[in-house]
């Protein structure tokens, strides 16, 4: 029934090659002629082209004769980054093999040996291949060498190609008919679809990607999304070909889209399953889980009239990216503005760049944060979102943050300035394997905090670019975590509230202290600058007391001058906030954000 149809996608690190690969399958299989071919059709957010990542699944049907047989593959696009770890499993439970694309120069690196072992997990078949063979420096034997080392892959199994010239891509495909076995599952019963995925139109609103595990669905069915428990009219269903082909009926095996006049991506959860609403008791797909942001910011307008227009360019993100999420959040030092949840730290970094690029509202983002939980003097478990929110220390009974475990790939001239960097960062090794004759993969649990703060940067930095990164969630473990607080005359800075390792305290608090006394004006009476944590001082500043009037040196005469300094004075009060009885600009407490 389903013999001749193949579902896989490929997975690989970033710029091994991936989206040129599709491109070069798409073309060999007469999907897209060479001529209407658009490079890269795969990516096709004008974001994800400059970033070189693709952040979202996408499907295309290829149709294809080969021995005069005509055969249905099914490329399923993964995102390629570490923050969307579920999307990837996701899209992995819609396939039955993959292709482990690496770099015939690059060669393994940490992305390759997360996805490989993500593809062992779902039982996949793994077709190792080598890509970029054309390459001067291609090296594609002992790469070959690396992948079984590291991955178990038989080097003889490992087909060569170069996705920029098309060399070897005619047998890959013959590999993917032969050694994929075709889907299994009975059109006859009752109907499970995996969602794998979901993008907004305009036009049509939700389109939901589905593989059909079991059963078939037809246009103008009533159908239901067993998680979520809502029901939907299927309007229209089909495949992208890779244009949108609608068609009347999709079965056990096949891949393809609904649309059923959803007007959220947030109605649409990734990892629910498709049934009809008609049939009672058909059990949901197992591996469902709901988004977890790992990390959250506050944004806030710089100037407060713009409120209306972030959040109207917020609620344009949400509605493309469910994975995304905000609420209100009022700061007494920056006004109104929205805490927002992110995945993870690039997801973070997308979503700050499609606001850029999208509204013109100029922003302040405070430092970012992981979720930590609380257990209470109460013995209530607590999620905290954001620093303001941990309670004072003596209603605290354990302080628990979440821990990552971290693959690094470099070569292995660079394993010690890794180890140094991982223990800085509070990591605990697991493991150290040999890839070959020159690379090494180093394991370590590093808490999340310690990643966001910059743990990427300074891999590339101390490996000149040549270590590779790549986390996955352990779990939450217990710490000696404190808030610190800054306070300016006694009143707590709300927006300035950071959660840090007690051992940390002191030196990112006289930090802080210091920038902040150098951004405050000098009034009429001391300023003090404090960090603390609960009610003890961990550092002082101290702004002292005006001592001139600011118009004595506008000497007797110059009335017009006078009152062009007070004029201006007064302009720039309209930025100041009050915290307590002093007056601080939003543009210190800007300045103080920009790199803490
Ligand atoms: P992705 O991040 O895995 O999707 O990688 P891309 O397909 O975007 O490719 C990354 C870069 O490698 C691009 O500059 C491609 O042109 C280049 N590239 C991809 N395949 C080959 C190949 O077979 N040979 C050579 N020389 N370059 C390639
Ligand atoms: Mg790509």
């Amino acid at each position: 029934m389903s013999a001749h149809i193949r579902n896989f996608c490929i997975i690989a690190h970033i710029d091994h090659g991936k989206s040129t690969l599709a491109d070069r399958l798409l073309e060999h299989t007469g999907t897209v002629t060479l001529r209407a071919m658009k490079s890269q059709l795969l990516d096709d957010l004008a974001l994800e082209r400059e970033r070189g990542i693709t952040i979202k699944a996408r499907a295309v049907t290829m149709r294809f004769n080969r021995g005069g047989k005509d055969y249905e593959l099914n490329l399923i696009d993964t995102p390629g980054h570490v923050d969307f770890h579920y999307e990837v499993s996701r899209s992995l439970a819609c396939c039955e093999g993959v292709l482990l694309l690496v770099d015939a120069f690059q060669g393994v690196e940490a992305q390759t040996v997360a996805n490989a072992y993500a593809a062992m997990e779902h039982n996949l078949k793994i077709i190792p291949v080598i890509n970029k063979i054309d390459l001067m420096h291609a090296r594609p034997d002992e790469v070959a060498e690396e992948m079984m080392n590291s991955l178990g892959t038989d080097p003889d199994e490992c087909v060569r190609v170069s996705a920029k010239t098309g060399v070897g891509v005619d047998e890959l495909l013959d590999a993917i008919i032969e050694h994929i076995p075709p889907p299994t599952g009975d059109p006859d019963a009752p109907l499970q679809a995996m969602v794998f995925d979901s993008n907004y139109d305009d036009f049509r609103g939700a389109i939901t990607y589905i593989r059909v595990m079991n059963g078939t669905v037809r246009k103008g069915q009533k159908i239901r999304f067993l998680r979520a428990g809502s029901n939907h009219d299927v309007i229209e269903l089909g495949r992208f070909a890779p244009a949108r082909e609608s068609c009347e009926e999709l079965k056990a095996g096949q891949v393809g889209y609904l649309i059923c006049n959803i007007k959220s991506l947030g109605d649409v959860h990734i990892g629910d399953t498709v049934g009809l609403a008609s049939a009672q008791g058909t059990t949901p797909l197992p591996g469902y889980s709901r988004p977890k942001r790992m990390v959250y910011c506050g944004l806030f307008p710089s100037d407060g009239q713009d409120f209306t227009e972030l959040r109207d360019a917020l609620e344009r993100l949400a509605i493309n990216d469910p994975s995304f999420e905000f609420e209100p959040e009022t700061s007494e030092a920056l006004g109104f503005g929205f805490r927002c949840g992110f995945l993870g730290l690039l997801h973070m970094e997308i979503v700050q760049q499609r606001l850029e690029n999208e509204s013109d509202v100029d922003l302040v983002q405070t430092a970012p944060n992981v979720t930590y939980e609380i257990i209470n003097k109460r013995g209530e478990t607590v999620s905290i979102r954001k620093p303001q929110d941990v309670p004072d220390p003596g209603d605290i009974e354990e302080f628990r943050q979440p821990i990552v475990r971290c693959s690094v790939i470099v070569p292995n001239d660079y394993i010690g300035a890794i180890m140094k960097l991982c223990q800085e960062r509070r990591g605990i090794q697991k493991s150290q394997e040999y890839l070959g004759a020159q690379r090494a993969m180093l394991t370590y649990d590093i808490p999340l905090a310690e990643v966001v703060y910059d743990l990427h940067d300074k891999i590339k930095s101390c490996t000149k670019g040549y270590g590779t990164l790549d986390y996955e969630m352990v779990g939450y473990e217990p710490a000696d975590l404190v808030r610190m607080d800054i306070m300016v005359n006694g009143n707590r800075v709300d927006a300035l509230s950071v959660v840090c390792h007690r051992a940390d305290a002191d030196r990112r608090g006289r930090a802080v202290a210091k920038k902040l006394k150098a951004e405050i004006e000098r009034h009429m009476f001391e300023v003090a600058v404090q960090a603390a944590i609960g009610s003890r001082v961990i550092a002082r500043e101290t702004v002292p007391a005006m001592r001139k009037n600011v118009t004595a040196k506008c000497y007797g005469g110059d009335i017009t001058r006078k009152r062009k300094l007070l004029q201006k004075q007064k302009e720039g009060k309209k930025r100041m906030k009050a915290i307590g009885n002093v007056e601080i600009s939003q543009k210190a407490f800007m300045a103080v954000l920009s790199d803490s």
